[in-house]
């Protein structure tokens, strides 16, 4: 693999993103998208027959967050939707005074904190789990109130996922198909990766034995991918097995009884597209050619900042 240190443009504010003055929030440029628009084709196509594609928007509904238990366990990276409420009068009186947002309320509106979280309640709505399971594809742009901003971490981010619920052999073979697959996709993308065992960040002391039966019990794998430097690489995709927490939580049932499971692959989009520019350089035009290819670029021109 190249070095990085040849790369030194894959920054907060440059080719790739611009600044919009909020620190792990970033316009992306032409250059970035049309990278982020191959690689959701390419992760498309390899996409299981019988899945369902459904795109949600960056919000949620809080009471839905709030059953499946996301305040309790990351209360750290929630972030709410708040807004003022009264007549004419009163809005026009709290615009105007200083601490206006110490009269916001909470709405019932809270920014998605990954893709996958309505699809189980819709699931549940749908009545019993068929004896094959349900597979969704979905995406939203998702909001973690991250305590640091290095390149990478952002605020506001592009997960795609797979989500499977079904029978625990369902849902298990579904996560081992994936990681499988999505290590030809990065080698496929020539991206130095390694896969490890991870857990994700539950808040406080209860949240570190949280993790650690994660990381116990092997619910979560995560692909390190080369992004800000070789040693220390960044996770750009999660392989995560949820026992049986959101069919419990959903009361999601099969018809005969048997126990439901359910489990979710995570692609970070943006963190993959910095990590192609990281490995590659800046001009996908002169990226290796098997790697132009899989993400059908060949055909593409350079792309100027103003195009
Ligand atoms: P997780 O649900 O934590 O496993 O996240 C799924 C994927 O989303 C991760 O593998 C990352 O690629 C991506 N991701 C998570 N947090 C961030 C962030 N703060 N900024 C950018 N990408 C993120
Ligand atoms: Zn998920």
């Amino acid at each position: 693999m190249e070095q990085l240190d040849r790369k030194p443009d894959v920054g907060m504010s440059g080719p790739l993103f611009v600044a919009v003055g909020v620190d792990g929030v970033y316009a992306r440029t032409g250059l970035f998208e049309q990278v982020v628009e191959s690689l959701s084709t390419c992760i498309s196509q390899r996409r299981e027959p019988g899945t369902e594609v459904l795109r949600f928007p960056p919000v949620m509904s809080r009471a839905q967050l709030e059953r499946s238990g996301y305040h309790h366990n990351f209360p750290h990276l929630l972030g709410c939707v708040s807004c003022l409420e009264g007549d004419e009068a009163t809005l026009r009186t709290l615009a105007n005074r200083p601490d206006w947002p110490e009269h916001l309320s909470a709405s019932g509106l809270v920014l998605a904190p990954a893709a996958c979280y309505p699809s189980y309640p819709l699931a549940a709505a749908r009545g019993f789990v068929p004896p094959e399971g349900l597979r969704f594809d979905v995406a939203s742009y998702c909001f973690r109130h991250e305590a640091t901003h290095e390149l990478g971490r952002l605020q506001s981010f592009q997960m795609r996922e797979f989500v499977c619920i079904g029978k625990p052999e369902t849902v298990l073979a579904f996560r081992k198909r994936w990681i499988v697959k999505g290590q030809e996709l990065a080698n496929l993308l020539g991206l130095n990766h390694r896969l490890v065992p991870a857990s994700d960040p539950f808040f406080g002391r209860a949240g570190r034995l949280a993790a650690l039966s994660q990381l116990e019990q092997a619910l979560k794998f995560e692909m390190l991918i080369p992004v800000r430097s070789e040693e220390d690489p960044t996770a750009c995709m999660s392989f995560n097995y949820h026992l049986d927490h959101f069919s419990t939580v959903w009361d999601l049932k099969s018809e005969g009884g048997e126990p439901i499971h359910s489990g979710c692959v995570a692609f970070g989009i943006d963190r993959l597209a910095l990590a192609l520019f990281s490995t590659h350089g800046m001009e996908p035009a002169s990226w290796p050619r098997t790697v132009r290819e899989a993400l059908a670029l060949s055909a593409c021109s350079p792309i100027s900042p103003h195009s």
